[in-house]
């Protein structure tokens, strides 16, 4: 097969970053996030290579399912939870653990004799104003799911951290606080962590963790990166240059030709596009690597091509390696220049993009 567009995973990474989880919160258990295929890196893929993690958290029963069906044996927490009892029932078939976050779940939980209790998380919210039970409705729907006979007891208790990644701001304090408060009545595991609480807010490191992000080497933060925690890039997203043409000052580039040659140009085409999941809002000057080298982005991206100038890297041929984000290039740092977040980028690389474990060299495939 020929090379375009494909991503290596390195899952020696993926244990490598879970020890460093495990470094910042050594007596936590863990609950890997997987949701949305694994952050792009491959549900089962990655949580095969988490064998000691305690327990997975994904967003949707479908997910869990995959999960289950593929002979994963460990705790699986379903963010979103049911919304029917055909959903709740699903959940007990297949011991997946929902997160029950509304007054309308208790409700259905009441209302559905299962064959055995089933294992939930109850879900507090502490001012993300997503999913949870509110304050002043926790206890009450607590002490109601405590004493159905449908749900296992004890029952775990989370929250979610909505501005975690800015450390000066004090709504994660104000989430605590309102977390402790509230839970200063019951006694029950805590899950509050997510990556960033886990790397900036030791009080949020509870019974249990919910890393994502870092899992998959990448920061949390908007100004840092996954290097500067100690963090390795799982996924590098690489391409190679199919054209390479000298143009003159003056001439336009691409769609729209928004893009005019300042000087003459060693234009360089790389196959990788935004039918790949590559940003087709990447501003010029986004830079891949190329021979080690930064290059910028010149012209709009297409979507199956981008622009690049070389005159500064006067030995680059066709079939050079272009390294999009990953190994030498933080995926953080194309975020920036995109205006979106590592999140985005990672979950949209596209069905098209082959992946490869890394161990495999690229030319086996
Ligand atoms: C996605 C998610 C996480 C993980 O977030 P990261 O920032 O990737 O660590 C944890 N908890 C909940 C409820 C989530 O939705």
């Amino acid at each position: 097969m020929i090379r375009s567009a494909y991503a290596t995973l390195d899952l020696g990474a993926v244990a490598h970053n879970l020890a460093r989880v495990r470094a910042f919160a050594p007596k936590a258990k863990i609950m890997a996030v997987v949701k949305a295929n694994a952050y792009g890196h491959g549900l089962l893929r990655i949580a095969r290579s988490l064998p000691d993690v305690e327990a997975f958290a994904v967003a949707r029963i479908d997910e869990g399912l995959t999960l289950r069906q593929s002979g994963i044996r460990q705790r699986i927490a379903v963010l979103q939870g049911f919304v029917n009892h055909e959903e709740l029932e699903l959940h007990a078939t297949h011991h997946l653990e929902p997160v029950v976050h509304s007054p309308r779940q208790v409700e259905l939980l009441e209302r559905t004799p299962l064959k055995e209790p089933l294992a939930i998380w109850a879900k507090l919210d502490t001012g993300m104003h997503r999913l949870g039970l509110l304050a002043d409705e926790f206890l009450p729907c607590f002490r109601r799911l405590q004493s159905s006979s449908s749900v296992r007891r004890p029952i775990p208790v989370m929250t979610h951290l909505a501005n975690a990644d800015m450390p000066q701001d004090t709504l994660t304090d104000r989430q605590l606080a309102l977390f402790q408060e509230v839970l200063s009545a019951v006694r029950a595991e805590c899950s509050i962590a997510n990556s960033a609480g886990l790397l900036a807010f030791e009080d949020t490191r509870a019974e249990w963790v919910r890393p994502g992000i870092v899992l998959y080497g990448v920061s949390p933060f908007p100004y840092r990166t996954g290097g500067d925690d100690g963090l390795r890039p799982v996924m590098t997203f690489r391409t190679r240059l199919i054209a390479i043409k000298s143009l003159k000052a003056g001439d336009a580039v691409g769609y729209g030709g928004d893009w005019i040659c300042p000087h003459p140009t060693r234009l360089g085409v790389a196959a990788v596009g935004y039918g790949d999941g590559y940003p087709r809002h990447a501003q010029p000057g986004t830079p891949v690597l190329l021979r080690g080298q930064r290059v910028p982005l010149i012209g709009r991206v297409s979507m199956d091509m981008i622009t690049l100038d070389l005159t500064d890297c006067p030995e680059a041929q066709v079939e050079d390696e272009v390294i999009l984000w990953g190994d030498g290039l933080p995926v953080e740092e194309i975020a920036r220049n995109t205006s979106t977040i590592p999140y985005d980028l990672l979950c949209g690389i596209t069905q098209r993009v082959k992946m490869v474990e890394a161990q495999r060299s690229p030319t086996e495939f």
